[in-house]
């Protein structure tokens, strides 16, 4: 067994007005997050993860900002074709880990479900899916409600064939 690991990471404005969207589910709040595509800095930090893996392009690079075809665009459709990349790769996921940052709303209600979208998003387990909630103890842009960060480590991993 090869393993192999990624890291992603990504910000976004917040802005008044909601809902929230993170990691493809649309949470009731005050705020949103301000981007070209939907803004959803979690599945962004994950698809980055996924494809530093397997030290392909980033997000950026497959998909530019500056193409009106990604304005308002599903980020579910970025982690869908990063995916995609490690599985061509030979690789699969073994397990992600995921960190949100956010002064505000309190993400445990919501857990259950952004777990399970990513899970469904990528075809495994929710067990795969590591979610953790930090705020931003009131200081900096996260905690003045400026803006929310997510980062994310991603594991993958290829089975050797025998034949070679
Ligand atoms: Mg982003």
């Amino acid at each position: 067994m090869t393993y192999r690991i990624g890291l992603g990471e990504d910000m976004h404005r917040l802005a008044p007005g909601g809902p929230l969207r993170l990691g493809g589910v649309d949470i009731p709040h005050d705020r949103h997050a301000v981007g070209h595509s939907d803004a959803d800095a979690l599945l962004h930090a994950i698809t980055d993860a996924l494809l530093g893996a397997i030290s392909d392009q980033d997000i950026g690079g497959l998909f530019p900002n500056a193409d009106p075809v990604n304005s308002g665009r599903d980020s579910a459709d970025f982690l869908r074709a990063a995916y995609s990349l490690v599985q061509d790769a030979g690789y699969e996921l073994a397990n992600l880990d995921c960190v949100v940052s956010a002064q505000r709303p309190k993400l445990l209600p919501h857990k259950g479900a952004i777990r399970g979208r990513i899970a469904e998003l990528l075809g495994v387990p929710a067990e795969s899916i590591g979610l953790k909630a930090k705020t931003g103890e009131g200081v900096g842009p996260i905690g003045r409600e400026e803006a929310i960060q997510a980062r994310c480590v991603a594991l993958v991993m290829r089975r050797e064939s025998l034949t070679g």
